[in-house]
């Protein structure tokens, strides 16, 4: 089943109906590398606990950033998933496809005042982070330009982020704001503190949408129960509630596992070339023993 934004209907975020409205979760791969290890530690916590709840899970593509995004790896995604056994439901989400549903995100978030242009470089926002009493590496707060000067810099075809602005967002959610949190399964109530985040990027200046709004809106399309993703993931599950709330989208059950660690400790990335799953197979390395390497066994 195909739930889509694009085209003339408006979509029902977060809300399927009568049997569809079960346990239901995804597999998110950027296709930037070939799947490793630590992507099999993942998708076999996401299946198991969709197979011990009857539920559903959905394969998205995250392939926002078209520089570093690769059809090849795409292809691989596919295989390596089918080598391993992991059969995904419905139709797959290629996330480049539907750019048009992010633009409207922006576009509304933009008409509510909740974002400004920015188009600082990032030495700018370093230099404007340093001056700033007070300020952590992670939240940078600057606000938007004067419409003049705005007016003028989109004329000479400057190019500009969006960013969230806490500010506004305060003033917009009011004593909600200070409330805010989610379910981490297992854990309980998590509060979170945006003031750590400062003006999150929601659009880039080079791709028209961001990690953060593109997920957090397809959760919201595809109607997910359960976020289930490596716990690398957990800060970004601040700004993804926060969009939620902002956005009136349901804020699903969250669970964040550990991730693999190498045998010095640091965890499992693209280049570990040797640990691909591609490279496993080839190696003659079996479905069940990936299973017992990713601890799934
Ligand atoms: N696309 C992200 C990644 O490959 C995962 C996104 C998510 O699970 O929220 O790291």
């Amino acid at each position: 089943m195909r739930i889509s934004f694009s085209g003339s209907s408006a979509p029902v975020y977060g809300q399927l109906s009568g049997a569809m409205a079960q346990f239901r979760t995804r597999f998110a791969p950027s296709p930037t590398g070939l799947l490793h290890l630590g992507h099999a530690v993942s998708a076999f916590h996401v299946w198991k606990a969709a197979e011990v709840a009857g539920g559903e899970v959905i394969l998205r593509i995250e392939d926002i950033d078209q520089t570093r995004c690769k059809p090849d790896y795409e292809a691989a995604i596919y295989e390596d998933l089918e080598w391993l056994g992991l059969e995904w439901s419905g139709e797959v989400r290629r996330q480049s496809d539907h750019c048009e549903d992010y633009q409207h995100v922006i576009d509304t978030l933009a008409a509510r005042g909740l974002i400004y242009r920015c188009f600082r470089t990032r030495k700018e926002v370093m230099a404007e982070m340093d001056r700033a009493p007070h300020s952590t590496p992670a939240a940078f707060v600057g606000g938007p330009l004067s419409f003049e000067e705005e007016s003028e810099r989109i004329e000479r075809g400057e190019a500009f982020a969006w960013r969230l602005s806490l500010k506004a967002v305060r003033e917009t959610l009011g004593n909600q704001f200070d409330t805010l949190g989610f379910e981490e399964e297992g854990e309980g109530w998590q509060q979170i503190d945006l003031a750590l985040f400062g003006d999150v990027v929601l659009a880039r200046k080079d791709t028209p949408t961001s990690y953060h709004l593109s997920t957090t809106h397809d959760d919201a399309l595809q109607a997910m129960t359960h976020i289930i993703r490596g716990d690398d993931l957990v800060s970004s599950t601040s700004v993804h509630v926060l969009l939620q709330t902002l956005m009136g989208w349901p804020t699903p059950v969250y669970r964040h596992h550990p991730l693999l660690l190498d045998e010095m400790g640091k965890r499992f990335a693209k280049r570990d070339k040797s640990r691909t799953l591609r490279a496993m197979r080839t190696d003659g390395v079996s479905p069940s023993e990936v299973r017992r390497l990713a601890g799934a066994a």
